[in-house]
């Protein structure tokens, strides 16, 4: 007898931790697997960050912090909002929660109904949808295509909005596609949601540090909407703190004050020690994050002329994140004698059986023609990943 409720029988297992999970299984049991499944970065906190977190241990914060966060960490992430992004949220408008996706869900959880629709275009990023669906809102999908930089059109925006539509969702630099919208395209859906008064934003600016055309830009920024965005951030992509857990939004004050209520019985609070290397983080000079931004793009530049030497696949030159999203249903229907391969998710298991390689499909970010490689691995693994990954698909007629 399934015990279990509707809502987790109904939630789909995260793709990018499965495709991780079973990587680690792969490994554990003497595979050679190289793992480029899971969006995070390979380099470890920079050392500033983490003498921060011992010093807090023991100057003793031991204790509960306040479920929004400690003042001076939501200072600390006022002050960085109002340094790097020109915004200003006083520190009531601010809660620090573990993860940027505690943050999302905390939002989603907050402002949806059943039955509420939520904007995505696509690739979206894979939690999106289950927190959606937790909510018992309805995903409402926007696609896109590598012609357009996988980027939606303030038209295709205003078509998908109905008497219904509560939510956008989107990150920017994106997640899987690496795309960076501008801020004459930000201003372009910012006029849109601004005729409809009953829509929100959430715009997931994690990966803001790992950009490679230059400045960020929030959708924030305009005026006219701010009141209806809740920006999303945190310090797990920017200084490598993926273990550390902590994320943060900028919101309208009485959409703070939700979420604060949301955790509260949740979680009670982010971590007290994470919050202490958090602030560190956010109030020290940037060179460690601006280093590892160097780096990406050196493997970015890498991965793409690797890549170059497939046949039949397609991709777009992401500028942002550590992420490809290649097209690769050149290969659908095509077999190496033994297994016929159909789609993507088919093609990313075949990788991971015969080339030893763990990636996911583009299926989990709504994308069935693609599939995600992080390249948020170092030079030599990315060299082997490529090599293995071409000398099968080159089996695959
Ligand atoms: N948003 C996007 C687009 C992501 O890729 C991730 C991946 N970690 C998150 C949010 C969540 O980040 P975290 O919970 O580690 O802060
Ligand atoms: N955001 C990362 C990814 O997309 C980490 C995994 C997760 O949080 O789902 O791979």
């Amino acid at each position: 007898m399934i015990r279990l409720s509707n809502r987790i029988n109904n939630l789909a297992e995260s793709e990018t931790i499965k495709m991780s999970r079973i990587s680690r299984e792969l490994q554990a049991q003497g595979n050679d697997i190289i793992n480029l499944s899971l969006g995070e970065p390979d380099f470890d906190t920079p050392t500033h960050i983490r003498e921060a977190a011992k010093k807090a241990i023991d100057d003793g914060y031991s204790h509960y912090p306040p479920i929004s966060g400690y003042l001076d960490v939501r200072q600390a992430i006022s002050d960085k909002f109002k340094r790097e992004n020109n915004l200003d949220y006083s520190i009531q408008q601010i809660v620090v929660s573990t993860g940027a996706k505690q943050a999302i869900a905390n939002v989603v959880l907050s402002l949806l109904n059943p039955g509420d629709e939520v904007i995505l275009p696509v690739p979206y990023w894979v939690s999106y949808v289950e927190i959606a669906k937790l909510a018992e809102a309805k995903p409402v999908y926007i696609p896109t295509d590598i012609k357009h930089d996988f980027k939606i059109t303030p038209e295709q925006l205003k078509a998908a909005i109905t008497p219904k539509t509560k939510l956008l969702i989107y990150s920017s630099p994106c997640n899987p596609s690496g795309s960076v919208y501008s801020k004459e395209e930000l201003k372009g859906i910012a006029e849109v949601i601004a005729s409809y008064p009953d829509i929100y934003i959430i715009s997931d600016e994690i990966y803001e540090h790992i950009n490679f055309i230059g400045k960020h830009e929030s959708i924030a920024q305009f005026d006219f909407i701010k009141d209806r965005v809740v920006t999303v951030n945190g310090v797990s992509k920017a200084f490598a703190m993926t273990g550390w857990r902590i994320g943060y939004i900028g919101a309208p004050e009485w959409i703070a004050k939700a979420c604060d209520k949301m955790q509260g019985q949740f979680t009670s609070a982010a971590c007290s020690i994470s919050e202490m290397a958090a602030k560190a983080a956010l109030n020290s000079d940037i060179t460690p994050t601006k280093k590892m931004c160097e780096e990406f793009l050196k493997r970015r530049n890498l991965i793409l002329n690797l890549m170059k030497d497939i046949p039949g696949i397609k991709l777009n030159e992401p500028k942002g994140a550590f992420y490809v999203f290649p097209d690769v249903s050149y290969y659908f229907n095509k077999s190496d004698g033994n297994e016929t391969i159909h789609d993507a998710n088919e093609l990313s298991m075949y990788l991971l059986n015969k080339a030893h390689v763990s990636i996911v499909s583009g299926e989990a970010f709504g994308d069935c023609n693609c599939i995600r490689i992080s390249y948020a691995a170092s030079e030599d693994k990315l060299k082997e990943a490529i090599k293995r990954i071409k000398a099968a698909l080159e089996k695959l007629n």
